[in-house]
């Protein structure tokens, strides 16, 4: 069953209730802007997912945690925000090449199992991994790119229709010179690109910048679909373009990634989609540095990551990594080690001890300050997280506060940083697939059955059930859409 949740956060704003200002840096402009959404008081937002042939690494958590604070920001200053993370089951060649080896068939080939299998377990482990990061999964959505073949083909059908795309032996490529623009994220000239070593060995094709849509199937690849173009798999890029026009629709406001994907991955992103739908594709592209380890980028490749379970391994809280990542900005590279993480943990512990006791003295009431209004400044400022997190500190500290102001505080520091400062050491609830009871599932099942069979009053009567078990469904465009009623 396709799941789907609910995206939206506790609070909406209509135009006559104006969201406070938040600035962003545009990867698109490199300067820093005042965020608009495009609807009032909605935010559509999509992050480059993992690549799940292996686990994700403490470097991709860091790129996670850092869309999941730009949502936090739009959250508290009153937007709803729909959010998608992709799951890239297919088509991402070793090294981000354009043919190779697929990252799932290494996977598979290592684990002697199906690359379906592999995907369920690293997808399964990554969704696991951000919730003990206190990212909300059950907010989510998480899809696959193989359960958008259709999609992708169909997009690219129509890009080759509108003469975008050729195609070669090896697959359908896009062409980058029907493009115009192409490359203006990061400012790319097209000619800059043709200049750089970027060249694949690939027959026939025009600019070394093209890229592959649709690629022919080799005999013994493990994932292969029928297509226009013959058995084949998708190329890596166009399962986001195809993924965001159908969970998100043609225009969206945020798109995230780490800061290697621009470059190649987003311009192609735009390229596809804004040829195949005619307008502008991403308002605001945001991407976060690397994480880094002895200089290096943490990377599968050069061997040099930690993940998640090896911190808690540790005796290390998951949310002390987040407390570290925080305290860098998120367009700096930030440098791992051991003990820098043990300090944050250390950092964290003092701060859980500290709130617990305001908690107990303000008797949890909250009254408003200067300093929350610092606060809320310095991480609407394009996600200034080390100066807020020193407000806090400085803040708490202080004996210009009362209580109640520090509890305050302490409620808007804790949903722009989910770091479980009301309830400390107990990560956030999420609503995984996984924590939906068995009878909640049968019962949205039945329900899906009624509606095919147009029988709206069982349907409705069948929701009023999924109610009385503490659950929320909503029909969305895309289908059924569950919540945790107290959302
Ligand atoms: P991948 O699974 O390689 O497709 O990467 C998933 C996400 O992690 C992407 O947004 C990458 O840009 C990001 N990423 C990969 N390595 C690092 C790193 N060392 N530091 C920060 N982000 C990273
Ligand atoms: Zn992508």
């Amino acid at each position: 069953m396709r799941w789907l949740a609910r995206i939206f956060g506790k609070r909406g704003a209509g135009a006559e209730n104006r969201p406070p200002q938040v600035f962003f840096t545009n990867t698109l402009s490199g300067h820093r802007e005042l965020f608009v959404s495009r609807k009032p008081g909605i935010v559509l937002m999509y992050s480059c997912g993992p690549t799940v042939y292996d686990r994700a690494h403490i470097g991709n958590l860091r790129a996670f945690v850092f869309s999941d604070t730009v949502a936090r920001v739009l959250i508290a200053a009153g937007y709803r925000v729909r959010r998608v993370i992709n799951i890239t089951d297919v088509g991402h060649m070793v090294g981000d090449r354009e043919h190779g080896e697929d990252k799932m068939a290494v996977g598979a080939a290592r684990e002697k199992a199906t690359p379906e299998a592999i995907a369920a377990r690293y997808a399964k482990l990554f969704i696991e991994d951000i919730g003990e990061l206190n990212i909300p999964t059950g907010d989510i959505l998480f899809p696959r790119a193989t359960e958008y073949l259709k999609e992708q083909i169909a997009l690219a059908k129509t890009l080759e229709e509108k003469g975008f795309a050729y195609r070669l032996p090896d697959g359908l490529y896009f062409d980058t010179e029907k493009f115009p623009g192409y490359g203006k994220l990061g400012g790319l000239s097209h000619a800059k690109l043709e200049a750089g070593a970027r060249v694949e060995v690939v027959k026939g094709k025009r600019h070394p910048a093209d890229f592959v849509l649709w690629r022919t199937a080799k005999p013994n690849d493990l994932q292969q679909w029928d297509s226009p173009w013959g058995r084949g798999n998708p190329g890596w890029h166009i399962e986001c373009s195809a993924m965001i026009r159908s969970l998100l629709g043609q225009e969206i406001d945020i798109h995230t990634g780490g800061e290697d994907l621009a470059h190649i991955h987003h311009n192609n992103e735009i390229a596809q989609s804004e040829a195949a739908n005619g307008r502008t594709f991403v308002q605001y592209w945001m991407h976060s540095a690397f994480l880094t380890m002895q200089g290096e980028k943490a990377s599968k490749s050069l061997g040099n990551v930690v993940y998640l379970s090896d911190v808690v391994a540790k005796g290390i809280h998951p949310l002390a990594l987040r407390y570290f990542f925080l305290q860098a900005h998120y367009r700096t590279p930030l440098s791992f080690s051991w003990d820098a993480l043990a300090g944050a943990a250390s950092a964290l512990d003092r701060l859980w001890k500290l709130t617990h006791e305001i908690g107990e003295v303000s008797k949890r009431v909250k009254s408003h300050s200067e300093a929350s209004d610092r606060f809320l400044a310095a991480v609407r400022d394009d996600l200034a997280t080390p100066q807020a997190l020193s407000i806090l500190w400085d803040s708490l500290r202080s004996e210009d506060y009362t209580p109640e102001e520090k509890w305050g505080l302490i409620k808007e520091a804790d949903a722009h940083f989910g770091l479980s400062l009301l309830q400390p050491n107990a990560p956030s609830g999420t609503l995984l697939e996984k924590d939906v009871p068995e009878d909640v599932r049968q019962l949205l099942a039945k329900r899906r059955e009624a509606r095919a069979h147009n029988d709206f009053k069982e349907a409705d009567h069948l929701r009023d059930e999924i109610g009385r078990r503490g659950y929320r469904v909503d029909d969305g465009p895309d289908g059924p859409v569950l919540t945790r009623s107290t959302l």
